[in-house]
């Protein structure tokens, strides 16, 4: 017997950063799995408005929530656990154990981090998700598959497959629309998050949700997704190669992929990549 599940996906705003920071923050996706009686969420939000909404969306859809899965150790797809778990307490905050152990060793540093970033609008946060026994949430009585996929625009990096309806809940291993952030990796790196990609693409799945996305993107295309985010790496590896700094990185970039949400996100990607460049560590 095969139950129907569903999924909802909330993409947050794109937001401005302050002065002092400079630039945007990519819009970050939360999903809602639901069956007949119970809903997963997979990753948490971190802005106050933005965790109220997704904790809206768990409580209209009258299910029990049992448990939140985050893909990976960045303060965009957690910070908003404690505040979740405030409000559901039956729901059991999980991750991968060597993303638990990352989100340990991390969550200091980037409660400071976030504070001082976001000027407080972001959550604080010291919920910590405890180890998945495993590799597998049921979600009445069908398998959530959990696989850790390697490198993604950081390492480790989770995603959660639902074979029931051949989605892919891909947290940062895939972007829609968005500039994909390069910046907290490196040449060595690069060709790693695209082995990510071409595993996800070698399950066939028919939706793929990323981690950050333009709004308006479909989840049910390939091209948007899957091809985009390979092509995109592919584009940068060979675009840094081939520019004479990270201006012109830039504008080669901005010349192949002129739609895309969050300009400022290449920017940092191509200085920081240019400034390792020019240290010989390309
Ligand atoms: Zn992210």
């Amino acid at each position: 017997m095969s139950t129907e599940l569903t999924l909802d996906v909330y993409t947050s705003p794109l937001v401005k950063l302050p002065e002092a920071v400079g630039g945007w923050f990519s819009p970050t996706t939360s999903t809602l799995l639901t069956g007949p009686t119970e809903a997963v969420l997979v990753d948490a939000q971190y802005l106050a408005d933005d965790v109220a909404e997704v904790a809206r969306r768990i409580q209209a859809s009258g299910r029990t929530l049992t448990h939140i899965f985050i893909t990976h150790a960045h303060a965009d797809h957690y910070f908003g656990l404690e505040r979740l778990l405030e409000l559901f307490p039956q729901a059991k905050a999980v991750a991968l154990p060597s993303v638990v152990a990352e989100i340990k060793a991390t969550n200091e540093a980037q409660r400071t981090m976030w504070r001082d970033w976001f000027e407080g609008k972001a959550l604080d946060n010291t919920a910590i998700p405890e180890p998945l026994d495993g590799d597998t949430i049921l979600l009445d009585g069908e398998e959530l598959k959990v696989i850790e996929v390697g490198q993604a625009d950081v390492a480790p990096a989770t995603i959660v497959w639902v074979p029931s309806i051949r989605a892919v809940i891909a947290g940062d291993a895939i972007y829609n629309g968005v500039n994909p952030f390069l910046a907290a990796s490196g040449p060595a790196e690069w060709p790693q998050w695209i082995e990510s990609v071409d595993k996800i693409a070698a399950l066939e799945p028919r939706i793929v949700v990323g981690g950050h996305k333009n709004p308006e993107a479909p989840d049910d295309d390939l091209a948007a997704t899957v091809d985009f985010t390979r092509g995109y790496i592919q584009a940068f590896i060979d675009e840094l190669e081939a520019s004479s700094d990270s201006r012109d990185l830039v504008a080669r970039m901005r010349g192949h992929y002129p739609h895309n949400l969050n300009p400022s996100a290449l920017v940092i990607s191509a200085v920081t990549a240019w400034k390792r460049k020019k240290a010989g560590h390309a």
